[in-house]
Order: C-alpha cells, then structure tokens, then sequence
C-alpha cells in the first residue's frame, strides 16, 4: 500500500509527522530532533504535533521510557492507527491513558511487570543499582477472526525496550491450551488462578532426578518405563 506523501501541505501537522515517520524513519528506527525539525521547518512544535500521535496508539519513545536514547533522540517504536484515512482521528479515539487508566491496567496485573515478573521499584539482579520501573504498555494483540487490536499491559522499562513492535497471536495461543492433554489443562488453570507457576511435583521430581548419581537415575528410568507399561 502506497502511502500519501507527508510533503503534502495540505494535511495536517500530525497527519505529516505520521506519514514522515512510516516514510522516513520506518518502525524500530531512531530519529533526532534536529531532523524532525529539518523535515518541518516552518511548523512551531513538531515534536508535540508528533506526540499527539500517541493518542492514537502511536509509541514514540523518549530517554525517558527507553535509557539507551541519547538526549536528543527518539525511536519511533509502533505504527498505530492510520489518521491520514478520514475517520480515524475522529471514532474511537484511543486517548492518552489517565493516571485512574493506568492504575487500573497495573492493579489488575498486580503491580507485576507481565513479562518478567519485576515489582515496581525492585533492583535488576545483575548490576544492584537500576530499579524496575513499571509502565503501562500497549500490546498489539491479533485475536482469532485475524483483526489486531491493541491491548494494554504492565511492563518494566527493561522489557518495554525488548518488545518493541512485538505482537500476540492469541489465536495460537488459544490453539495451544486447546491443544493441552487434560493434566496440562488443570495444571495450568491452577497457574493461571495463582497468577503464578508453582512447581508441579512432576518437576519437583525431574529436579531430584537429574541430581541423582547415574546408577540412581538407572533404576528411576527403568521403574518409569515399566509402571508406564
Ligand atoms: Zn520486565
């Protein structure tokens, strides 16, 4: 799909801040202030008409959620809606998210990064100094009739940096727990009610198991094959 030109004046700022990142920048990429400002020379603010964007599930990342950005950069991280289509900026705006919005998504994620499990405030374990910082993210989601919709989700600034542009396939996943054996089904929905994975004794088990001393682990195979006969 060929997208209109963002040189086209007669579209708005945003419009053309949009159309500029998808054609210049392109998803992942990192631009500096200064281009942005080269590419619009006669707009006052840009970079706040670009901004604006994340109301329309635009994620532009400033130091400020990605530390590996330089002062004057930015990444360009996810396309959201396409606001140049007429209608777009108008139905459905997905608006900035309120601090109650925020609180609520991180409440319901139990304060947790859903990625790697980090409360808010805690050290990363390597280095003992950085401290998790949770955010709310938006998770581009492909549900099971294949439209994408974007979800939110609590994630630290380490794995928001990780996942850029990342999205689910729920379907597959639902595919995948359909797929389960009965066990595996019961033993998960347990995982899933305590929002956390326990140690099933079958692990317990493999984790003594692959301790034991060869002769061990012999007679433990051989009384496996045979009580599965
Ligand atoms: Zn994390």
């Amino acid at each position: 799909m060929t997208l209109p030109s963002w040189r086209d004046t007669s579209r708005g700022t945003m419009i053309r801040g949009a159309l500029w990142l998808e054609a210049e920048v392109g998803e992942g990429e990192i631009f500096t202030k200064t281009r942005l400002r080269e590419a619009f020379p006669d707009v006052s603010q840009i970079d706040r008409r670009l901004r604006d964007l994340r109301d329309y599930g635009w994620q532009i990342d400033t130091r400020r959620e990605d530390p590996s950005l330089k002062q004057e950069e930015q990444r360009y991280v996810q396309r959201g809606r396409e606001v140049w289509i007429p209608g777009q900026t108008k139905v459905n705006r997905n608006a900035s998210l309120t601090a109650a919005q925020r609180s609520k998504v991180m409440l319901v994620d139990n304060f947790l990064c859903r990625s790697c499990g980090i409360a808010g405030g805690d050290l990363y374990g390597e280095d003992g100094v950085s401290s998790a910082q949770l955010d709310v993210a938006r998770r581009k989601v492909q549900l099971p009739n294949g439209t994408v919709e974007v979800q939110l989700v609590t994630e630290c600034n380490r794995c928001r940096v990780g996942r850029r542009g990342h999205q689910v396939d729920l379907a597959g996943i639902l595919g995948a727990v359909e797929s389960l054996a009965p066990l595996e089904r019961q033993i998960f929905a347990k995982w899933i009610e305590a929002d956390g994975r326990k140690l099933t004794g079958l692990e317990k088990l493999w984790g003594i198991y692959r301790t034991l001393p060869d002769e061990s682990r012999q007679l433990v195979k051989q009384a496996t094959t045979e009580d599965g006969k």
